[in-house]
């Protein structure tokens, strides 16, 4: 890992740390919760993007450590992707309450970070997951896609330019909805396999 990649990201916690202005921020601290930034490797090719921390996260400051966590490593163990060779995140930092939708004020609010949070790692694929950060994500990159449905899209490697260089966005559907669809959680196992070329890379 580069010095550089790790004071960038030390200065990116350190910005959502005292993020005051967040909608969020208040609530976080009446709960004694953490503002949960990202966790993995900063040399990662795969960058793995979900909507926002619920409560388990938020009470540890750890992304995916959750019920959805725990289908997000079941998919990582079927193609022997170790979690500590991506970097995974979110699009908003801080949980909404009631596990309700990130409002459009807290994407354009918390998205800028995750912009810098992608320069610094600079993936080779980014895996969106759920249609909060597939949206957040294709219009990012004016991908021709980008007014697409997860229904359609969920699965294929969708290529973009990045400010260095091609990148895959995957848009998967998210794991969440595969704990109370078995049918949706078979689809989401049989697409996870398109990362299987990057596994090693
Ligand atoms: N759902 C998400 O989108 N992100 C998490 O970190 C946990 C659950």
């Amino acid at each position: 890992m580069t010095d550089d990649r790790a004071a960038l990201m030390e200065q990116v916690r350190e910005e959502l740390d005292n993020l005051t202005e967040s909608p969020l921020y208040a609530f976080r601290k009446e709960n004694d919760y953490f503002v949960v930034v990202g966790q993995g490797s900063l040399d990662a090719n795969i960058m793995i993007i979900g909507e926002a921390p619920g409560a388990t996260e938020a009470k540890r400051g750890i992304p995916f450590c959750g019920q959805s966590g725990r289908v997000l490593d079941e998919l990582l163990a079927s193609i022997n992707l170790d979690r500590e060779t991506v970097y995974i995140t979110n699009i908003v930092k801080d949980r909404p309450p009631d596990n309700r939708n990130p409002h459009k004020k807290e994407i354009r609010l918390y998205g800028p970070f995750l912009d810098r949070q992608i320069d610094i790692i600079q993936p080779q694929v980014i895996v969106t997951l759920g249609s909060f950060a597939m949206k957040f994500i294709l219009e990012k990159f004016d991908s021709d896609q980008q007014t697409g449905k997860i229904s359609a899209l969920h699965g294929q490697r969708i290529p973009v330019g990045a400010s260095y260089g091609q990148v895959d966005v995957v848009a998967l559907y998210h794991p969440a909805v595969s704990l109370y669809n078995p049918g949706q959680r078979d689809t989401l196992f049989e697409d996870f396999k398109v990362l299987e070329p990057f596994v090693g890379e």
